[in-house]
């Protein structure tokens, strides 16, 4: 049943200063609402527990991605669609720019943003994959400042993340290290377009002298967080793409995930897709 509209508040903070001053003076009672393609499902199914939220989609200073040397920065309000249109984002970073392209449909990607999938923290979103294996790291904001962490420490537990009440998700970047290698993306659902993810492997390497180098697997799906599975990545580095390795790799990575039954697919299939997908990633490496 839909929620009773009047006992949900939306405040719209004039800056970026009077949202943070907001959470910090009453934590934990007031949550971001940035694009709301998470939460209005759940005010729709009268499932939205959350009263009070601080609308932060006009934000400017949560928006854009900036360029240098190094890094590429994305503001927590980057949409699937600006993802999709970024022309470095498009040759250094296509697997984001393919989770971006499966995830939903246009509506969704025009008001979706990365850190609502983020701080949303569903093991089967899409994008995830792809900014673990890109090694991304997020910044934190309050009052208090700024802190930076490798979002591959970010989620603890299922739904459990090191976000405190009064802090806002405010950047991702990504290292700007990944010319050469070989990209691989690939989401498993039910059908192409409008599915959740029954398992999504997102992995980069490079081939040096004909050996396994700077190789990163991460994977949706497959556990209660998004998962960087760094044991297949330490049995890998180092070997030749053969048949021997595929065979290691796939033993690594069945001790190494931990997928479930579900309403969307059984723990078998997954272990067995996320295997074919290794392989897949493994034999194209090769060619
Ligand atoms: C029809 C449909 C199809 C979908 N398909 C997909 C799909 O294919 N793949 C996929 O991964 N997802 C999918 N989603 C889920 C959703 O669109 C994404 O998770 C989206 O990125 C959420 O972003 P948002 O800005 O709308 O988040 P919101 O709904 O505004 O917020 C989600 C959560 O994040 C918190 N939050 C948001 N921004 C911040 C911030 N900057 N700092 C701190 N906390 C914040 C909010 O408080 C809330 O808890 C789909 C949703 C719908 C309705």
């Amino acid at each position: 049943m839909r929620a009773f509209i009047p006992n949900y508040e939306l405040f719209t903070p004039s800056s970026l200063a009077d949202a943070l001053a907001l959470l910090d003076r009453e934590p934990g009672v007031w949550k971001p609402f940035a694009g709301g393609t998470d939460l209005m499902v759940l005010l729709e199914a009268g499932k939205l527990p959350h009263r009070n939220y601080v609308n932060i989609w006009e934000l400017e200073e949560l928006r854009g991605i900036e360029a240098i040397d190094s890094h590429i920065t994305l503001g927590a309000l980057t949409t699937y669609t600006d993802v999709q249109a970024h022309p470095i984002l498009q040759s250094e970073f296509p697997m984001l720019c393919q989770a971006a392209s499966e995830t939903g449909g246009l509506a969704i990607q025009n008001r979706g943003t990365l850190g609502g999938n983020i701080v949303n923290a569903s093991p089967a979103a899409d994008s995830p994959p792809a900014l673990l294996a890109y090694d991304a790291e997020i910044e934190l904001i309050s009052t208090g400042g700024s802190r930076w962490l490798p979002y591959r420490a970010f989620h603890t537990a299922y739904k459990q993340m090191l976000i405190a009440p009064n802090e806002l998700l405010a950047r991702v970047r990504m290292p700007r290290n990944t010319r050469n290698a070989t990209h691989y993306y690939r989401k498993v659902g039910t059908r192409k377009a409008q599915a959740i993810s029954k398992v999504c492997l997102a992995a980069l390497a490079k081939l040096e002298h004909d050996q396994i180098s700077d190789v990163r697997i991460a994977l949706g799906s497959v556990a209660p967080i998004v998962l960087r599975c760094t044991q297949t990545e330490d049995a890998l580095r180092g070997e030749k793409a053969n048949i021997d390795t595929i065979k290691l790799g796939c033993a690594k990575l069945e001790k190494e995930i931990s997928p479930i039954d579900d309403i969307r697919s059984t723990a078998d299939y997954r272990l067995q897709v996320a295997k074919n997908l290794l392989t897949d990633f493994l034999v194209t490496l090769r060619s």
